[in-house]
């Protein structure tokens, strides 16, 4: 077999050599080795609804099977368009991609000039610093300290430069499953216009504000010039390995987005484009219960993890919640996560992939709560052993 394998060695290219295999794809590994219930990983353990499925075996069967116009299927784009709380033209400020995470490397394979400073707040979704390396960008890390993870004006106003081209932000939050607050954003909305500065804003958990409002930052005064706003179909509708996203944005930007989308992916995938704009036009009363259900998700993980002796905040959006380990006494989040899947048969992520400046991703650990309630509360059970 040997002659099968290159013989040059580990062939990565330098820019990614630090970034090593996901740790959404190691730990969902650890839960399939140890039989573990998966709470690491952001996915559905229940199906979609049957509307949204029956809609892309329809639009098989209707022939919709050949690409798409790239920058997505006109149905599509229209009824994006529509969701917006703005006016979005969606021939020219909407791009369709394989899911948000292909958006982001869009808008900064798109748009990030090679030493390009970009503002990340930590704990981060983990393709933003991976797509910045990629880029050749200046990263300047802002965190979010625990326990209440706000934002801190003095540390957000020093990392602002007159070199600064973007700032990432996410809200609702994941991991910490905050949402910012009016004041918040409008801090960044101030920083961002007096520096010129671009503003991606990930809103993937718009539909997953169980407590507080989601204010997008577009929507706030001389803001949707310089805003990029991605949403996807994944969460709302339980359809993450769809990998349906959207970058909305102004035409300028839009310009650099889809050159990237065009050469990376070409357009996402026809028939569940189609499936998706009919999801989009569910009635507001599939939104209501879906939200519903999940506050009941994350009230019983959130009690559960109190019961066991997790100290938690019981997040305002997402389906995550960030709970501080040390009560147990474990060295760090990663050693915690290993007990926690061979001794408790559960598993979770540890938060330290989120952080690159600050230390606080090891003292805690995150959980999703989009699994059934059996599920949950199985898991709860398993916890106890740690008490
Ligand atoms: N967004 C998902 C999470 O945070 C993971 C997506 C992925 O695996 N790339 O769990």
């Amino acid at each position: 077999m040997d002659q099968f394998y290159y013989d040059g060695g580990m062939t990565t290219a330098n820019r990614l050599e630090q970034f090593g295999e996901s740790v959404f794809a190691t730990w969902s590994r650890i839960a399939i080795e140890n039989d573990a219930i998966n709470l690491g990983q952001g996915f559905p353990d229940f199906d979609a609804p049957e509307f949204v499925k029956e809609a892309a075996i329809k639009a098989i069967r209707d022939g919709e099977n050949q690409y798409s116009r790239s920058a997505g299927h006109p149905l599509l784009v229209q009824a994006i368009a529509d969701t917006f709380e703005f006016p979005v033209d969606p021939m020219e400020e909407v791009t369709v991609s394989c899911g948000s995470t292909e958006s982001i490397s869009n808008v900064i394979l798109g748009i990030i000039n090679p030493g390009d400073e970009v503002i990340v707040i930590e704990p981060f979704y983990d393709s933003y610093t991976a797509c910045l390396a990629m880029v050749g960008a200046t990263v300047k890390m802002v965190t979010l300290h625990a326990p209440n993870f706000t934002l801190d004006e003095v540390e957000l106003r020093a990392a602002f430069t007159d070199k600064t081209k973007m700032i990432i932000i996410n809200t609702p939050h994941n991991p910490t499953g905050r949402v910012f607050t009016k004041e918040e954003l409008s801090l960044i909305a101030e920083l961002a216009i007096k520096h010129n500065a671009l503003v991606l804003s990930d809103e993937v958990y718009d539909k997953l504000v169980l407590s507080g409002k989601h204010i997008p930052i577009a929507t706030l005064p001389e803001m949707q010039q310089r805003t990029i706003t991605l949403r996807s179909l994944g969460k709302v509708f339980s359809v993450t390995g769809w990998k349906i996203g959207w970058a909305v944005a102004p035409p300028q930007l839009t310009e650099g987005i889809r050159c990237a989308h065009q050469f990376t992916t070409f357009c996402a995938a026809t028939p569940l484009q189609v499936a998706a704009a009919t999801a989009l036009r569910a009635p507001k009363s599939y939104y209501d219960s879906y939200t519903e259900e999940y506050r009941q998700r994350r009230d019983l993980l959130v009690e559960g993890l109190l019961a066991v002796g997790f100290n938690v905040h019981s997040p305002e959006g997402t389906y995550f919640v960030l709970a501080d380990h040390t009560p147990f006494g474990f060295e760090d989040d990663i050693s915690f996560c290993h007990h926690l899947a061979k001794q408790c048969k559960v598993v979770g992520i540890p938060p330290s992939a989120f952080y690159a400046q600050s230390n606080d991703g090891q003292g805690l650990v995150r959980f999703a709560f989009c699994k059934g309630l059996e599920t949950l509360k199985t898991a709860v059970q398993r916890l106890q052993s740690l008490g």
